[in-house]
């Protein structure tokens, strides 16, 4: 029964950040199947799932051409690891692919199985990079308050988590952080543009706080995602480039969200007009259907690191695994042939920013911001002074509760609730999305007046 399947859950499986004694207070959903953008608990309950998963099933559940690539590829060789030079079809042909999907002067990956191990491989590639060149001070890296890179060490670090800084003595030594470009909550009187130029510059003080011959590199996510879906103004990336180049830093783009069509191109920097170095990437790259990461290298490094750099002590047993190649191949063999990364971009992305203006008329929102298929929206107490709630309300958890009373799954960020839906969606199940949080709106509201 469900009740047996909590009471075990709760007695044996620490879940990730899970406050562990509320979930045995108030015990999990147990989540039993999927299909399309649908799942279903454990009681039966149809739930429409607008987190993709956690951002990941960008294709959508049940697809057979990635359950079928696994079972072929487990069948002929499970496993093998590409180190001591040795390697796996899948893993080069899926080296191939990206090459081909990302931007031309990306010709090399290193594969992880997380975002999190990407990340860490980033911190450690820039450095090496430096080290080659000859210039070791160059060690700082800068990230960004409310910034999510992943829960390793180095990637909660470069990550601007309070939360997570606060556990664990983090971040290590030559991590630092620049506010984020969230204008909503720091613009003031500047218009989205304006303050985009002003956000980005933040990057050019601190790096001359720093020191600029002591920065390695910069490291963003094109749309900050588990921050609350911060989309920058359209002013912002192309500062951030033009100031990385002006002091010759390198510029890191986690595309653990963003990449593999979230934002309506393959990768988010392409939306946002910026040309990094590195590329992390995760999730989408497989639809989540089994764990793979890696890092896009691009001419700049994989030249020095080549032709300079000797062995690079760094890798991991699963890098370049060859059943979570096999799954990628498929993934993106489908998404190429459904034209998803154009359907995001030109049908999906503009509808549902359609209906997420509605929705900004609602009395509790006070912003909505959409990047292709990811949204959020911001409640608020009072729309014309921007005033938030007093937190011990906890509105967004208010929201979040009658969204899984009906059936939807957003996630709430403080009082920002989040979507980021499957990119097989139809317009009509957009529609049902958009319907479905309206519904939510007005019962949180509801609540709050009583
Ligand atoms: N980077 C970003 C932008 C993410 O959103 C995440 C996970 O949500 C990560 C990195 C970490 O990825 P993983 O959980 O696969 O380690």
């Amino acid at each position: 029964t469900t009740a047996e399947w909590q009471a075990a859950d709760a007695r044996h499986f620490l879940h990730p950040f899970t406050d562990f004694k509320d979930l045995a207070k108030k015990g999990s959903r147990i989540i039993k199947k999927a299909e399309n953008i649908y799942l279903w608990d454990s009681e039966g309950h149809k739930i429409l799932d607008a987190m993709s998963g956690l951002w990941c099933v960008n294709m959508g559940y049940g697809q057979q051409p990635l359950i079928d690539a696994a079972a072929q590829q487990m069948k002929e060789l499970p496993f093998y690891n590409a180190f001591f030079q040795t390697s796996t079809t899948p893993a080069i042909e899926l080296a191939e692919v990206l090459a081909e999907v990302a931007p031309p002067h990306f010709q090399h990956v290193f594969f992880t199985s997380s975002g999190s191990e990407g990340n860490d491989t980033v911190v450690r590639m820039v450095r090496r990079y430096w080290d080659v060149l000859g210039q070791p001070n160059r060690q700082v890296i800068i990230g960004r308050i409310n910034g999510y890179h992943g829960s390793t060490m180095a990637g909660a670090s470069l990550g601007g988590m309070s939360g997570m800084h606060a556990q664990g003595g983090l971040p290590i030594p030559d991590i630092t952080h620049i506010d984020q470009p969230h204008w909503y909550e720091l613009g003031g009187s500047q218009s989205r543009d304006e303050f985009g130029i002003t956000a980005a510059r933040w990057l050019e003080d601190k790096i001359l706080a720093v020191g600029p011959d002591r920065v390695a590199a910069f490291i963003g996510e094109p749309v900050q995602g588990a921050g609350g879906v911060i989309v920058p103004p359209a002013t912002y990336w192309p500062e951030i480039q033009r100031i990385c180049d002006k002091y010759g830093i390198l510029l890191v783009s986690d595309e653990v969200i963003c990449g593999f069509g979230r934002t309506g191109n393959w990768f988010g920097c392409e939306t946002m007009g910026s040309k990094p170095d590195l590329m992390t990437f995760a999730k989408g790259v497989t639809s989540g259907y089994i764990p793979l990461g890696g890092v896009m290298v691009g001419e700049r490094i994989a030249k020095v690191l080549i032709e300079q750099g000797g062995e690079f002590n760094h890798g991991f047993t699963y890098s370049g695994h060859p059943t979570a190649c096999a799954v990628a191949l498929a993934n993106i063999r489908l998404m190429r042939e459904q034209d998803v990364v154009r359907k995001v971009r030109e049908e999906l992305g503009p509808h549902l920013a359609q209906r997420f203006a509605e929705l900004a008329k609602h009395p509790l929102v006070g912003e909505v911001q959409t990047c292709g298929m990811m949204g959020a929206v911001q409640l608020v107490k009072d729309k014309a002074t921007r005033k938030a709630f007093d937190s011990a309300l906890e509105v967004g958890m208010v929201c979040r509760t009658h969204c899984f009373n009906n059936g939807l799954i957003m996630r709430a960020v403080g009082d920002r609730m989040i979507v980021a839906p499957p990119l097989v969606m139809t317009v009509a199940q957009i529609d049902e999305m958009a319907d479905l949080i309206q519904k939510v709106l007005d019962l949180t509201l509801a609540e709050l007046n009583q």
